[in-house]
Order: structure tokens, then sequence, then C-alpha cells
């Protein structure tokens, strides 16, 4: 698999706001927030797209989003609230490909889903 800016941010060779680690996922601050929070969870183990992931490891993606609800905890949104998204390819809006999980909180978000 193709190596990716965030395997680079993972190995610590290019700079990242790294907010959350533990044995399966890194998490940093998305350098073009869409929202006050917007954090991405990315898994250890390489996946280019969530059709890459194979059944026997659907846990890795399950992983991404307990991390995130996890450091909402920890942060105290998690009553508020928060999104979730994960893209996939070109019309999901997939840029980054290796596999991720945005959250997004901090204030009420809007509806999703419209046409670019
Ligand atoms: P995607 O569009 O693949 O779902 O999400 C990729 C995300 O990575 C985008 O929201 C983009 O702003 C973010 N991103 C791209 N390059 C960098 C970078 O070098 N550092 C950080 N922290 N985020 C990045």
């Amino acid at each position: 698999m193709a190596d990716t800016i965030f395997h680079r941010i993972m190995r610590r060779e290019i700079p990242a706001d790294i907010v959350y680690e533990d044995d399966d996922v890194v998490a940093f601050r998305d350098i073009a927030p869409q929202a006050p929070v917007h954090v991405l969870f990315v898994p250890k183990r390489d996946y280019a797209t969530i059709n890459d992931v194979p059944e026997d490891d659907a846990a890795v993606i399950g992983r991404l989003a307990t991390a995130a609800a996890r450091y909402a905890k920890r942060e105290g949104f998690a009553e508020d609230g928060y999104r979730i998204v994960m893209n996939c390819n070109a019309d999901g809006g997939q840029t980054v490909f290796q596999i991720h999980l945005h959250l997004l909180a901090g204030a009420p978000l809007g509806r999703f889903g419209t046409p670019a």
C-alpha cells in the first residue's frame, strides 16, 4: 500500500497535533477543520479504503469509533454530541488513502450529504 501523509504523521516524520493514541489508533487534529473540533482517527493497520477492509478485520473500524467516543468523553463533549464520518473514494470525497474516521464536534452540525 502507498505511503500517505498520515503514515508520515504516525511515524512522527512530519508534525501534527496528536491528541490521542492507543495500541491500535492514532488521532490528530485536521489541518483544515470543518467544525470547532475536527480530529482524524487513523488505524495503525494499513487499508487504503473501507473497500479494502476484510470481513475478518471489521473490528479495525469499530476501534476507530470507540476511540472517538473515548476521546469525546475525555474531552467532555460526548453528551453534547458529535458526528463521525468515513469517506470512501471519489464520490465520498476521500483524499488520503489510508482509512480514517473524522470526528466533528463543538457546535450543532448542519445536515450532511448535500452534493458539492
Ligand atoms: P478525506 O478527504 O480523505 O476523508 O480526509 C482527509 C483529511 O485530511 C482532510 O480533512 C484534510 O484536511 C486532512 N489533511 C490532509 N493533509 C493533512 C496534513 O498534512 N495534516 C493534517 N493534520 N490533516 C491533513
